[in-house]
Order: C-alpha cells, then structure tokens, then sequence
C-alpha cells in the first residue's frame, strides 16, 4: 500500500509541476467528482497512525471547500447529481462531498465549514455504528499494535510472533495483520482473529463507536439541514463481498429500514464498506439496483464519466487522503487526472 502511495505521489507531484493535470482535463478528467471522506479533525501527534489515511485536519478540509467554492465545479447533493447523470444535464462539472460511516468530528469540525459555504453534503450511516455497538476492527487492531512491544497472533491455527517495539516494526506488523485479515474468506473469521487478538491484549473492542460515532441525536440535528443527504452504509459494515447473497441484501435492506425510522427519511444511496473491488463488485451492484437505491459509490478511485450514467450502482470516488494534506493536491485530484492515472486510464471500471 505504501509503495503504491508514493508512485501516486510522484505521479501527483509530476502532474502538478508540469501543469499537465490542467492539460489533460477535458480528455480524462470527466463530468464532475464525488468526493470520499471519513474523520476530519485535529492532528494527533502519535508516531504510528496506519489508519491516517482516515483523517484530514479541518484548516485543509476548510481550505479544500474554499477552493472548490471558487472553481467552476458545482457542488451538488446526490439527488442532483443523479439528475444529472440519468437527464445526462453536463453542462457543468460538478463535486459532491461525501463523508463514510458517521463520525462524531463530521458535526464537530465539517459541519461548520459545509455550512459556511453553504455545501450540500452526504453522510453514509453504518446504523451499528450508530447504535453504539458496532466492531471497528482496525482501530483494535492499531490500538493492540500501539501499546505492545511484541503480539503473537493465531493466524492459520498457530500463534505467530511479531516484533512491534518501534514505531516502524509497528506500522509493518499492522500492515501485514491488516492485509492478512481482509484476504480472510469470510467476514466472520476476520472479526473472530480481531477479537481473539483483543481479548488477549485487553482493548475493549467496542468503546470505539461511543467515542468517534454520533448518536442518532446528533445525526437527527444534521439531516434536519436540507444541504445533507442521509445515505445507507449496512448495519455492521461488513465487507459484503465476504458474506452470502441473503446476507448482503439483510445488510442493505435493514440499514435503510432502521435510517427511516430513526430519521424518518428513507435513504436512496448507498455506500460500499471499504469499497474497494474486493469488498464489493458486480454481485452487490445489482443486489443495489434490486433493492431500488438511485446510486451506489464505491472507493474505486477516479472520476465520474458521462459513461457512469449507466453504472450508477458503481460510482468511483475521490478521497480526501490524510497522508496527502499539501492543498495544491486537492486541485489535481480533483482534476480527476490523478486518479485516472491510478487507473491506468480506464475511465469506468465496474468488473
Ligand atoms: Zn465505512
């Protein structure tokens, strides 16, 4: 993951001295972006944080709106964009800025920032997360590595030994744990390894959502403003490539259902857990479809192409990545440049 960061940073950073980003635009840069985020909030100081990638500081994310307030772009809800895409209305470029999960620093530090520029906005909801009892399994993950100089951990049923004394063994034992877990077949045996792992080194699993999640109370608050859309992220995040038919449409399905009667709005997008194309693919795309929602976003990043028009159940994203937090990235990435290179220049990817 590492490697390929600093090849899309070199390749960011080439763009944006050459100017070509600018260049490249109308071939490749597409109709309009959806933006991904997750936490924004204050910077920790802490030598390791795998899960930074998670987070953006509010000035950057601040400096981001500001920016995109003054482009051409418009910002957009997800209904518009929608319009758009299926009256294939692109006249003008447009941005939507999403945010995953529903945490606690969105109302916090996001929220005055939307408001201010008065920015239409998305939060996709996993309802576990919610409710307060949901698994953030890579927090326990990183809080185990964090305070441990050394874990064993019971991968393929024997105990294996890593060293985790600085902050680099600890960022490589977190990355190979990380990787290990999501090549796990089954959503179930990647939860149990965490927990048995947890339960070892005495991190409470569960406190995670308390402390980072809004409460429904807080989510009320922030879908009473008609710039934000409640969008459905499953009840228990799981990477639904990793569990049955039934199972993706119960996850689907009951999210929205427990979204509406929380909020008493029925949600009509819907984002991917993790979302990369080993969590979700052509089979939840069209459990999506049958379920009725009007788009899907996945984390496949890239640009949205007129082409997206007829897979809405697969749309690319853009995040907002914390380890890139320079703010003349946002321009390239936002380009949409960038990440059709990540791409290899395949403008859709749906497979
Ligand atoms: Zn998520």
């Amino acid at each position: 993951m590492s490697v390929r960061n600093t090849i899309f940073q070199a390749a960011m950073e080439a763009l944006y001295f050459s100017g070509s980003h600018l260049l490249l635009r109308p071939l490749i840069g597409g109709v309009g972006a959806i933006v991904t985020l997750h936490h924004v909030r204050p910077p920790r100081h802490a030598a390791f944080q795998p899960n930074r990638l998670l987070e953006v500081t509010p000035p950057f994310f601040e400096k981001v709106i500001r920016r995109l307030r003054r482009s051409r772009a418009d910002l957009i809800s997800l209904d518009e964009m929608h319009r758009r895409m299926t009256e294939r209305d692109f006249k003008r470029r447009f941005v939507c800025i999403t945010f995953d999960d529903g945490y606690r620093d969105n109302l916090q530090y996001a929220y005055p920032v939307l408001k201010k520029y008065e920015v239409p906005f998305a939060i996709y909801v996993a309802t576990g997360f919610t409710d307060h009892v949901g698994e953030m399994w890579w927090l326990a993950l990183e809080a185990v590595i964090a305070k441990q100089e050394m874990i064993a951990v019971r991968l393929d049923d024997e105990d294996r030994w890593f060293n985790c004394g600085t902050p680099q063994e600890k960022q490589a034992v977190f990355e190979h744990l990380y990787w290990w877990l999501r090549a796990r077949k089954t959503e179930d045996e990647l939860r149990h390894v965490v927990r048995e792992l947890a339960a070892r080194y005495n991190v409470d699993t569960s406190k995670y959502c308390a402390e980072l999640c809004m409460t429904w109370q807080e989510l009320a608050e922030l879908a009473a403003d008609p710039l934000c859309t409640i969008g459905a992220h499953t009840v228990n995040h799981v990477i639904l490539a990793k569990v049955s038919d039934n199972d993706v449409r119960a996850e689907l399905e009951n999210s929205r259902a427990v979204i509406e009667a929380a909020l008493g709005v029925r949600p009509q997008h819907l984002a991917y857990p993790v979302g990369d194309r080993t969590s979700a693919g052509p089979r939840e795309f069209k459990i999506a479809a049958d379920l009725g929602f009007k788009t899907a976003v996945t984390t496949r990043p890239g640009a949205i192409f007129k082409g997206h028009g007829k897979h809405l159940m697969a749309l690319p994203r853009i995040s907002l990545n914390g380890e890139f937090q320079r703010p003349r990235y946002a321009r390239v990435l936002v380009s949409g440049t960038a990440t059709s290179l990540w791409n290899g220049l395949r403008p859709i990817n749906v497979s």
